[in-house]
């Protein structure tokens, strides 16, 4: 570690600040709003003396690439994305992760091309990100609010497109699933549950919703991912119903993907042919620089495992109205199902086959339709939350 590193740790953590030359204090904080900035150009002052610090372009979406030295993230310069992701209209999203443990990335998604200047003047390292004047070219997804506001309150809304859910039901065909003491299979009763969501949703909050089966079929793990990519599901909730070794255990639980999770799936997808990662990204990775996959994959999926966990809060709340929970807390694991880099996926334990009172349960009507009608208001009421903050984002 170089000094410089050592005094940037110190100032992150908010101390000895009084020890540290303003010039690399400045430099620290990314002055991302730089004084020479304006509503069509972002100035970024780079920090002096940091090798790993560069700016870069991608392009399908258009996106601003920053990596810099930083081991862990102030405050300070969260604040500094929100407020430039309010101030600059064209900038649709702002996002930060680890690259690797000591240098940090933020990438900020436009809504039209940009143009970016490196350049160097009194020795500090400096580029700005400029559009077009006047330009108008709205991401496909987001539409700009006509506004005579300061472009710091201007809105941005979500264009209405149809919400669309994919449900998965579990196993299937030659994977029954757990088996109940009376011999009820987990693939019938979760695709029993799962049909009375679809219509729940569709019928109560016309939300449009698909199944990844609507028979006793088997499906691979991987294409119930895929078929949810395929549809642009907005939302994937998996269906079970699942045994344990022992019979007293009993109540529902919500699983989102665990970090740890995470990393297998990138390591499995990276591991797979330069094709089927570009599908998963929707082919807006067309780079064969794997490292870059790895970190925009790292960026995508802690967004969404955020996202997920909060969708399975929904979930859990409204579970625990019409069925004990086994877990308070939503839990992580690396379930395959789970594992889509975009969509915030949460897997259902609508509770034990192995437990004799719930088996039974798992067979009446009353019980599946009670369940999916809680599942479809966790569904509608995360949904609607996701709509209200895109529209003070
Ligand atoms: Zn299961």
């Amino acid at each position: 570690m170089t000094i410089n590193q050592a005094r940037r740790k110190l100032l992150i953590f908010g101390m000895g600040m009084s020890l540290v030359s303003p010039k690399i204090f400045a430099a620290q904080k990314i002055a991302l709003l730089d004084l020479k900035s304006t509503s069509d150009s972002l100035h970024i002052s780079l920090p002096a003396g940091d090798p790993h610090a560069r700016v870069f372009r991608l392009d399908n979406p258009n996106r601003v690439v920053i990596d810099v030295s930083m081991t862990a993230f102030s405050s300070s310069l969260m604040h500094s994305l929100v407020v430039v992701r309010q101030k600059f209209p064209w900038i649709v999203h702002a996002k930060i992760a680890h690259f690797n443990p000591e240098t940090a990335r933020i990438v900020f998604q436009l809504n039209q091309p940009a143009k970016i200047n490196h350049q160097t003047s009194n020795g500090v390292k400096w580029v700005s990100v400029s559009v077009m004047k006047g330009a108008i070219a709205a991401a496909p997804a987001v539409v700009e609010e006509e506004t005579t506001e300061a472009p710091a309150q201007s809105a941005r809304k979500i264009a209405a497109r149809p919400l669309l859910v994919m449900i998965d039901p579990g196993h299937g065909g030659k994977d029954p699933g757990a088996i109940g003491g009376k011999g009820t299979y987990e693939k019938h009763v979760v695709l029993d549950i799962a049909k009375h969501l679809q219509q729940q949703l569709q019928r109560e909050f016309k939300i449009h919703a698909v199944l990844t089966r609507e028979d006793d079929v088997f499906i691979p793990l991987y294409h119930r991912v895929s078929l949810a990519h395929q549809h642009e599901a907005d939302l994937f909730v998996s269906i079970h119903a699942d045994g344990f070794t022992n019979d007293q255990v009993s109540g529902a639980s919500v699983f989102a993907l665990s970090e740890h999770g995470a990393g297998s799936a990138m390591a499995r997808y990276l591991s797979q042919s330069e094709n089927s990662v570009d599908v998963i990204y929707d082919n807006d990775v067309k780079t064969n620089d794997a490292y870059l996959k790895q970190t925009l994959f790292d960026l995508d999926q802690t967004e969404t495992i955020n996202r997920s966990l909060d969708f399975g809060k929904h979930m859990a709340a409204n579970i625990s109205t019409v069925h004990h929970m086994h877990n308070n807390h939503i839990e992580q694991a690396g379930f395959v199902v789970l594992k889509s880099p975009r969509i915030p996926s949460v897997l259902v334990e609508t509770s034990f086959i192995t437990n004799h009172q719930e088996e039974q349960l798992l067979q009446q009507p009353s019980f599946q339709l009670k369940m999916a009608k809680a599942l479809a208001k966790g569904i509608h009421g995360y949904l609607m939350q996701e709509r209200k903050e895109n529209l003070i984002a």
